[in-house]
């Protein structure tokens, strides 16, 4: 595999997708969501939580605050609160209410729509700004690298890189643009059902005959 020609690495991966996009014909963001600021918070609070216990935790968060202003002036202590079952609630507190004052303040309380934009707001990263990007204002940047992408790509010997920025500019060079977004919808949905962190299965999987298994035992 380290051979592998960045030609045919992506031929192996055009071939990938078809079983993927067979596989999961709805895959989408599993964050609830219906604008792109509740997305925006969503995935804010997504970090190092399950996206389901973020939709338990969302559903009352987005009838309390409707608007980056109601976000912007609620006390601190407020968010903490209302957020704290996500873990690492100070911090996503404090990103959240940074966030929303520069929406407010910047941006006319619109959730800005690039990505240079929205790294500038506070506690925003590069794949918060792909999730809304690609699943909120349906734009191609880049490829959302989460934990269960980085574990997939590697496996599938579609890069050696080990953080989220070389990953995502690797993949980025291999995936069609347009499908950069459903791209990583697909590794996602595939991480979470068939290709487990501990315990992949990969005797039923749906791609494995195109699989490496790189670093997995044989
Ligand atoms: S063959 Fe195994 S390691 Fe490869 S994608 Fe499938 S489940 Fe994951």
């Amino acid at each position: 595999m380290s051979r592998e020609t960045l030609k045919v690495r992506t031929a192996r991966l055009k071939k990938i997708i078809v079983p993927l996009e067979r596989t999961y014909p709805t895959a989408h963001c599993e964050l609830d969501h219906h604008t792109p600021l509740e997305l925006l918070i969503a995935t804010i609070l997504s970090a190092q939580c399950t996206d389901k216990r973020v939709n338990i935790v969302t559903r009352d968060l987005f009838k309390r605050y409707r608007s980056a202003a109601n976000y912007a002036e609620a006390p601190l202590a407020e968010l903490e609160q209302a957020t704290k079952t996500t873990g690492f609630f100070r911090n996503k507190a404090r990103n959240i209410k940074a966030a929303c004052q520069a929406i407010v303040e910047k941006h006319g309380g619109k959730v800005p729509q690039t990505m240079e934009e929205l790294i500038q707001l506070g506690g925003v990263g590069r794949k918060t700004a792909n999730v809304v990007l690609g699943n909120a204002f349906g734009v191609n940047v880049g490829v959302v690298v989460d934990t269960h992408v980085a574990r997939l790509a590697y496996r599938l010997g579609l890069t050696k890189q080990k953080t989220p920025e070389k990953i995502e500019r690797e993949l980025m060079a291999l995936v069609p643009q347009p499908q950069w977004t459903l791209f990583s919808h697909w590794l996602i949905w595939h991480g979470r059902r068939r290709c487990l962190a501990r315990k992949p299965d990969c005797v039923n999987c749906e791609i494995q005959k195109l699989c490496p298994r790189i670093g997995m035992k044989k």
